[in-house]
């Protein structure tokens, strides 16, 4: 229960990859706060949650508003207490497109969640964290994207490389603050975001599959022991990495 009396934020907690996260942090015993847009969806996760005991709530949140992130970050500060911890996971893969056909307003759109999102959430966690006096950890979710990159894809893998490099930066500026700051880089996993896409062709999946040394794609419970060690107080002297969970796709 390393997380035992902690509040921890995880942005696009409501599904995927972040209620994966939400699960790990909540099992070691921190409160969640879950900020993202579809209530539907965020009631369920609070639900299913609070049946393993944990504390949670929903906070209705779009992290390309700046108003928005800025209200949750208080809402949350007001019903759970001050934040020990914020995972920038909320995420859109975008319109996959061929460079000579992208549009700015998309390039824009997906750079407005997966970066300025990132940032403006982490932002609002930090000015908590720095105004309270307490340390913290902010974790940004990346992408193995940002290592290969994607054709047809560029806004995605551009903004997870931007995202890793923000926390490389955040993570020497924060230290005098006692605020860590690691990135998380996924590989292909199983969630909505890609079973509207990649996940839809089988060859794709088994092309993948088989250049991946443990055999199988990665499911959000993948990430429930890695998000309690990212939040851990307990782990002061880690910051400025980029912890990758891929199956090993990336080494192979
Ligand atoms: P999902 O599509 O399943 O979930 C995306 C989450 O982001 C949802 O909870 C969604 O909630 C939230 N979200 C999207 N837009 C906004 C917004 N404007 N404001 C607030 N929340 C928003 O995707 P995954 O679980 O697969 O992805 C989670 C993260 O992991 C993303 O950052 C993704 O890039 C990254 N990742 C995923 C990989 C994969 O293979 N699946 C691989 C590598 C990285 P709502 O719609 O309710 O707002």
């Amino acid at each position: 229960m390393a997380l035992a009396g902690k509040v921890v934020v995880v942005t696009g907690g409501n599904r995927g990859i972040g209620l994966g996260l939400a699960r790990g942090a909540g099992k070691a015993g921190a409160s969640i706060a879950i900020w993202a847009r579809d209530a539907a969806a965020g009631a369920s996760a609070v639900s299913e949650l609070e049946a393993d005991g944990v504390r949670a709530r929903f906070f209705e949140c779009d992290v390309t508003r700046e108003d928005s992130v800025v209200n949750a970050a208080g809402s949350t500060l007001e019903y759970l207490g001050p934040i020990d911890a914020l995972f920038a996971n909320a995420g859109i893969s975008g319109e996959r497109t061929r460079l000579i056909d992208l549009s700015l307003a998309e390039w824009r759109r997906v750079m407005a969640v997966n970066l300025e999102g990132a940032v403006i959430s982490m932002r609002e966690a930090a000015r908590q964290m720095i105004r309270l006096e307490r340390p913290g950890a902010l974790i940004g979710v990346a992408s193995t994207s940002a290592i290969h990159g994607t054709p047809g894809r560029l806004a995605y893998s551009a903004s997870k490389a931007g995202l890793t490099a923000v926390c490389r930066g955040l993570a020497v500026e924060l230290a005098r603050h006692r605020i860590r700051c690691n990135a998380l880089v996924p590989g292909w996993t199983k969630t909505d975001m890609l079973d509207r896409d990649h996940a839809r062709s089988e060859r794709f999946v088994e092309a993948t599959t088989a250049r991946t040394p443990v055999r199988r794609w990665g499911t959000p419970a993948d990430f429930e022991a890695v998000a309690a060690f990212l939040a851990d107080p307990d782990q002061a002297y880690h910051t400025g990495d980029s912890v990758v969970v891929d199956g090993g796709y990336t080494v192979y």
